[in-house]
């Protein structure tokens, strides 16, 4: 919509504004944590009824989530995140484990290869993760926020369009269109808005309306998700653990099992988008225990007598990476932003395969980068070019081999209902790399498995752990070695073929 009237001048310094958040997902809840420590004031508005809940397990089974589809999918938060919460939110992350949220350590994710020789070293407090329920994430985080004093939470808002001032060169965003059930759509001024409205944004075809076309790029990942939630029974403990890892790749099926909290986990399998008979067979929840029984890294979870399911399966396709950019590049590389006073944040600017589980930690990075534009620069463009920046230093060299990879998984996925050999010399030297040189050099050192992970939980680059002249010298040592002498470090197997799981689920495989 075309602002009509001036937008209202409000008492704040010319350092602290006003600010309106669309969604109160986890990208929405983290611009409110970051930007109301700078002095804002916040209001967050959500269309989704706030939890009927007093606790994690009411808010898992009773909480309306229709704004958030993916909200009972597993669930975990990386490193970075982890730290994050850690240095700058400590009570919150105390109330996230009060709340039975889970910090899972360096060592707990040690391969069977390494257990025994493990030396703890002060760097391994940076690689926890906190898992649980995403219902319990959100729920506490949420409490949190709302407990801010100069944050406003609201929900059963329908935010129906952008009011933007197209008369200003770039356009400047002034506020938004907004409805509830008993109030009609009207105007509400601000001088930030920030869309969180997650992978499901309306705000690009609201603002095509007046001209601004933001940049996308946009990739397939190439899988469907399927997942499912037990619960312990009483008296049960979760299974030590074995030698087959809890989460693994078998090219046609890539699964994992998510510790949760009190007392639940999930098993989450992805299937290739190709595989089209596992896909079809997922969603039975029989098939779906039979696939997991099938696989020695969680058959010990799903096994009868230690845990019942607690859901459905969820399934969960069409999922996509998307990066959306508001800033045009002009002759000579000159940068302009494409409208000003406006910030798209987590799933809206950014959107990453699940199987990597960064998409919430990216959102907090991105929530931060804003904080700190706005703390920077004054001046509007600035701010727009300046924020974008931050996220391609941030957030680009993840996403681009999180791509690469795709890619690669996918032509794997196909090759694999094909039946085709990688042919060429540099597709098989490039497959040895992996699996004679960096797998078992992995798994046969607790200092390179460390430096890999960082990668991994987006402490460093992904990439800088395989350019370091120390780690390359390792892997290329470990591919020299005749097979005998590491067959040790290889991975143990991690389930059936691709044939003979689709026999066990009587799933009619996919061809050529
Ligand atoms: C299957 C799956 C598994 C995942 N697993 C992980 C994982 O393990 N770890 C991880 O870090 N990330 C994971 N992710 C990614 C992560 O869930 C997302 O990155 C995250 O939810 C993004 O948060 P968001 O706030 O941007 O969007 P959302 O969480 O989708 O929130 C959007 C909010 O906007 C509200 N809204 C939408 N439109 C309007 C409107 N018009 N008016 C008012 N309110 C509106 C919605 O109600 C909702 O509350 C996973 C994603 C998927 C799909």
């Amino acid at each position: 919509m075309t602002q009509t009237t001036p937008a209202p001048t409000h008492e704040l310094s010319s350092t602290q504004h006003s600010i309106i958040v669309l969604g109160s997902g986890i990208a929405g809840l983290a611009s409110a944590l970051a930007l109301s420590r700078d002095g804002h004031t916040i209001t967050v508005l959500d269309r989704d009824a706030p939890p009927p809940a007093t606790s994690a397990d009411e808010a898992f089974t009773q909480w309306n989530r229709k704004g958030v589809g993916h909200v009972r999918h597993s669930h975990a938060f990386l490193a970075v995140l982890y730290q994050l919460l850690r240095d700058s939110y400590p009570d919150l992350l105390q109330r996230l484990l009060d709340a039975g949220c889970r910090e899972l350590t360096f060592e707990d994710g040690l391969p069977a290869t390494l257990r025994n020789t493990y030396q703890p070293s002060p760097e391994d407090q940076d690689l926890t993760i906190l898992t649980s329920r995403r219902t319990t994430l959100e729920f506490v985080i949420r409490g949190y926020v709302a407990d801010l004093p100069n944050v406003t939470l609201e929900t059963g808002v329908r935010v129906r369009d952008l009011v933007v001032d197209t008369k200003t060169r770039p356009p400047a965003v002034t506020g938004v269109m907004a409805e509830t059930d008993t109030s009609p759509l009207s105007a509400r001024h601000a001088d930030i808005v920030i869309d969180a409205t997650g992978r499901t944004s309306q705000v690009p075809s609201w603002l095509a309306k007046e001209g601004i076309v933001p940049t996308e790029e946009t990739e397939p990942c190439g899988i469907l998700y399927f997942t499912r939630h037990y619960r312990l029974k009483p008296g049960c403990e979760e299974p030590s653990r074995g030698i087959v890892p809890g989460a693994g790749d078998l090219g046609y099926l890539k699964y994992g099992v998510f510790p949760a909290d009190n007392g639940c986990f999930s098993i989450t399998l992805a299937v290739p988008e190709i595989e089209t008979g596992l896909r079809m067979a997922m969603v039975d929840p029989a098939k779906f225990d039979a696939a997991c029984m099938s696989l020695p890294g969680i058959a010990d979870w799903v096994s009868p007598d230690r845990s019942d399911p607690a859901s459905k399966v969820l399934g969960m396709g069409k999922l996509a990476s998307r990066w959306r950019s508001f800033i045009a590049t002009e002759n000579e590389g000159k940068q302009c932003a494409l409208v000003t006073n406006f910030f798209a944040i987590g799933d809206a600017a950014i959107r990453t395969n699940p199987l990597y589980g960064r998409g919430c930690s990216c959102a907090f990075v991105e929530a931060h980068a804003l904080a700190e534009t706005l703390q920077a620069n004054g001046d509007p463009q600035q701010r727009a070019i300046i924020y974008a920046d931050r996220l391609e230093q941030a957030i680009r060299p993840y996403y681009d081999s999180m791509v690469k990879q795709d890619k690669s998984a996918m032509l794997q996925a196909e090759r694999g209902v094909s039946g085709a050999k990688t042919a060429s010399l540099k597709g098989r030297l490039m497959a040895s790399f992996a699996e004679d040189a960096i797998t078992p050099a992995v798994r046969g050192s607790t200092p390179l498995l460390r430096e890999a992970m960082k990668g991994f939980h987006m402490l460093e680059p992904p990439m800088d752990w395989l350019q370091r002249p120390a780690n390359i010298l390792r892997i290329l040592w470990m591919w020299v070695r005749p097979k005998a002498t590491k067959k040790h470090l290889y991975p143990p197997k991690l389930g059936p073929e691709r044939d003979e799981m689709h026999l066990r689920l009587d799933a009619k495989p996919a061809t050529a």
